[in-house]
């Protein structure tokens, strides 16, 4: 069943509903009874979790999501007196987090037997979208705002075959329109105000506690752009716990870029509610997003968790996206990199305890931006065709 987050209306699993008639969002309720051991069995893609996830197993639409690099990374950790954990998300096969959701998300698709599915997109979204509607057989269309999707994610939504309409807007109106066209039943939309994206994402939290041995980090920390994936990984922490998989459960921390912040600003108010950015700016698209949708279950994820929220500036993303492929040989894009720029800010300020078990998971893959990584480098030498040319640099 599909359950409100704030009144507790209930809705069936086959109704076509984005937004509860209170005007709040809506949460899968699952009910599961499954012992842990059953998971190491099975093939590792996140369907391994499959009771955990509400959809049809005989319909699943996938490309292998999930199972994820979950790296040690010491040098980073020792650097900071921490013990730290990326989980690199950018392994997934379009290269976000976002395919995990999209797995679920499209499976619904085609249980419900729609035709069309849609999404509005900082890019990533759009790409996942396009390449599982491709995998499921529906036709897709994606809403992007003009001039801010990145390169790499732009070429996957295009070249997979969906319509793409380029907005001159941004990421918050052109999902305003989409929700529109969606409700009108032009299409299933599959942002994640969609509930069953979410349920796709939450195996994030699963894959976190089993690569840990079944036990929790301290902290997950993670980018928040429209605050889905905080509050999924959340929610599949709670289940696993519940199902008494684990003791324990992390401080969710979610780091926003500075001049998109709405939820660190409600975090240092203690509010529950949120002032949207009007004009969101950062040079990190895909969390460039002035009015999350999951604001409540974000907050309720920090709160409850008793986590923690701050801002980073486009400078400390960078010097973080940099630090991280440098030391670790990890590359991701820059919103990805808010994660690491939020540890070493949240480690400095003494917010974070020396020898902390922390993980950070980085979102994207660095290709999905190109533009970004090839501004931030140091152009290739040129030297001729010649040997004496070359061990003249290599000696200099
Ligand atoms: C979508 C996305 C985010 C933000 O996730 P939300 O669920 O919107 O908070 C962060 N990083 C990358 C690379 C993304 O694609
Ligand atoms: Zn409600």
């Amino acid at each position: 069943m599909i359950r409100c987050v704030s009144c507790g209306q209930v809705y069936n699993d086959n109704d076509i509903v984005y937004r509860c008639e209170c005007g709040s969002i809506l949460e899968a309720v699952i009910n599961v009874d499954v012992k842990k051991e059953v998971f190491s069995s099975r093939k590792n893609t996140m369907w391994k979790y499959k009771e955990f996830i509400p959809v049809d197993e005989n319909k699943i639409v996938t490309l292998q999501e999930g199972a994820t690099p979950f790296c040690k990374c010491d040098k980073l950790g020792k650097e900071l007196g921490i013990n730290l954990h990326v989980k690199v998300e950018g392994s997934n096969p379009t290269g976000s987090f976002k395919d995990r959701g999209m797995s679920v998300g499209m499976t619904k698709a085609i249980m419900l037997g729609v035709d069309a599915v849609g999404c509005a997109s900082t890019g990533n979204t759009s790409a996942s979208l396009a390449a599982y509607a491709a995998r499921g057989g529906l036709k897709s269309i994606v809403l992007l705002p003009a001039g801010n999707v990145a390169l790499g994610k732009l070429a996957q939504a295009m070249f997979h075959g969906a319509e793409v309409l380029s907005v001159d807007g941004n990421f918050d109106e052109a999902l305003e329109m989409i929700t529109k066209l969606a409700r009108e039943k032009y299409l299933y939309l599959l942002n994640s105000i969609n509930p069953f994206r979410l349920e796709g994402q939450k195996t994030i939290g699963f894959e976190i506690l089993e690569d840990l041995g079944w036990q929790s980090p301290d902290r997950i920390i993670l980018p928040v752009g429209n605050a889905g994936n905080i509050s999924a990984i959340w929610k599949g922490i709670k289940e696993f716990y519940n199902a008494g998989y684990v003791e324990n459960k992390p401080m969710m921390t979610g780091i926003q870029a500075e001049g998109s912040a709405p939820i660190t600003h409600a975090f240092r108010k203690k509010s529950k509610s949120i002032t949207p950015v009007e004009n969101p700016e950062t040079i990190a698209t895909a969390i460039r997003i002035g009015d999350p949708v999951s604001y409540t279950k974000a907050l309720n994820a920090i709160y409850d968790s008793n986590g923690y929220s701050e801002t980073v500036s486009d400078d400390e993303i960078l010097n973080a996206q940099k630090l991280l492929a440098r030391t670790e040989g990890i590359g991701v894009e820059p919103a990805s990199a808010a994660s690491i720029a939020g540890l070493k800010k949240l480690v400095e300020d003494g917010t974070i305890e020396k020898g902390e078990n922390i993980v950070c998971v980085v979102t994207g893959h660095l290709l999905k931006d190109p533009d970004t990584a090839i501004k931030a480098s140091k152009e290739p030498t040129k030297i001729g065709a010649s040997y004496d040319e070359l061990k003249a640099y290599i000696q200099k």
